[in-house]
């Protein structure tokens, strides 16, 4: 099976994960970003299961049947504008006005019935008198008491905004797999629906792996740094609506970590570790992980955030991080977003903007692999421009901190002059 192109569920649909890992051009010692992207995703069904939830507490949550207007929007033919209806046919070239007889308010609609050389006072979303047939808007009409005089220039049928002309009864108002954003939130009670399906919670289990790891409140031995991974993990999930499970800190110890697999698989659609996935450390996670499920280790082709594993453990999906703090946040932004989303079956996948900005620092770079350099992204004289963020240690959280977006230097790419426009991923509202 070849990986080059990218890979839809179905094309692997029969394949296990080891056997798809076994493609000709599949090189585990050096994954590019898109097809590491790719293989996962040809894993990714959407979950099952739907819970039905006043509007309101749907908001962020994703749409699990599509939404069929029961309704026409606009439910009656009413007025753009703030004017007179009109019978087209009564607008004379002779400027000989017509007389209003009435008004028509928006929740108030006029009463009675039109002769002909009469017109309505009408103003948005009143009602258009069953006689009238367009709207005059006021800036084209004199009045002189009860008599309108109107410019010319009128065209049949302007300013009226016909029944179901933005959505008609029985139609799709919005597809399954969508995410309830505030505009659809207005959309759905605008057709004055209360209750809607979205699809079930997806369970996320995560913990961190490392003897060096203490979790904060308790005092630094030697040798010992603070675990910070589960709390960057906790706020990326927390961000994307995720209420996960956070187990802690799991010693590297075969038969503890062996425990926190199976636990997490347990109870979770995701488990996320961090850590342990690196030379050395991954022959020993490895073996675990070959006989709890089937996992694929990589060096992934980027920097930061080489070592990744993905697979399955039981019915769970598996994404092992690496270690290192930005990495961590890397990875998740490049892989886990985009796994999760799918879990969930939005569609259609929002996008991580790519912007091209004029890099105004040198950049040092290797081709050969991908690199997110943590950068700020300003607006000068009416130019997008970027700079880093300085050292791009993958264990300088700061470098996170202090960034607002990601200069993605391709494969190909060397070192970068100042000057060079470079692509940017924005990294605010993505997660
Ligand atoms: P590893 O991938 O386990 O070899 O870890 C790589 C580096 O990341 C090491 O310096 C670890 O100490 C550090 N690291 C691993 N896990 C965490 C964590 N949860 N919080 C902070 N640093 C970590
Ligand atoms: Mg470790």
């Amino acid at each position: 099976m070849s990986l080059t192109k990218p890979l839809t569920p179905h094309s692997t649909a029969h394949l296990t994960i080891s056997q798809a890992s076994c493609a000709d051009d599949y090189d585990p010692n050096s994954m590019p970003v898109d097809k590491a992207r790719a293989f996962i995703h040809a894993f990714l069904t959407p979950i099952a299961g739907i819970a039905k939830l006043p509007i309101r507490a749907a908001l962020g949550r994703v749409l699990a049947e599509d939404i069929i207007s029961p309704v026409n929007v606009p439910s009656h033919r009413n007025s753009a504008m703030d004017g007179w209806a009109v019978r087209f046919s009564d607008l004379g070239d002779d400027g000989t006005p017509l007389e209003e007889i009435g008004a028509s308010f928006a929740g108030k609609p006029f009463v009675g019935s039109l002769a002909a050389r009469q017109c309505v006072r009408i103003f948005t979303g009143g009602v258009v008198p069953i006689e009238c047939d367009t709207v005059i808007m006021q800036e084209r009409a004199k009045a002189d008491g009860k008599l309108i005089t109107f410019s010319a220039g009128a065209k049949l049928g302007q300013n009226v905004r016909q029944a179901g002309e933005d959505l008609q009864q029985g139609a799709v108002a919005l597809e399954k797999g969508r995410i309830i954003r505030p505009a659809e939130l207005g959309l759905i009670a605008s057709l004055g629906i209360s209750e809607v399906a979205v699809v079930r919670p997806l369970r996320v289990a995560f913990f961190s792996t490392g003897d060096e790891l203490v979790s904060v409140g308790a005092p630094l031995g030697e040798g010992e740094i603070y675990d910070s991974n589960r709390y960057t993990l906790f706020g990326m999930l927390a961000k994307m609506g995720i209420e996960a499970n956070d187990m802690g800190v799991v010693r590297d110890d075969p038969v503890i970590l062996e425990r926190a697999f199976r636990d997490a698989a347990g109870i979770a659609d995701v488990v996320i570790t961090s850590g342990g996935v690196s030379v050395g450390e991954a022959d020993f996670v490895k073996t675990l992980l070959g006989k709890l499920g089937e996992v694929v280790f990589w060096k992934i082709a980027m920097k930061p955030g080489r070592p990744l594993a993905y697979g399955k453990i039981q019915d769970a999906h598996f994404f092992g991080l690496p270690g290192n703090p930005v990495s961590v946040m890397v990875t998740f932004y490049q892989f886990v977003r985009d796994a999760l989303l799918t879990l969930q079956g939005v569609s259609p996948l929002p996008v991580q903007p790519l912007l091209k900005a004029v890099c105004t620092s040198p950049i040092k770079k290797a081709p050969g692999r991908t690199e997110f350099q943590r950068g700020v992204l300003y607006l000068e004289d009416g130019v997008w421009k970027v700079r880093t963020t300085g050292e791009q240690g993958s264990g300088i959280l700061k470098s996170m901190s202090d960034a607002n977006c990601f200069i993605m230097l391709h494969d190909h790419v060397g070192n970068v002059d100042a000057g060079v426009t470079v692509d940017v991923q924005i990294l605010e509202g993505v997660v």
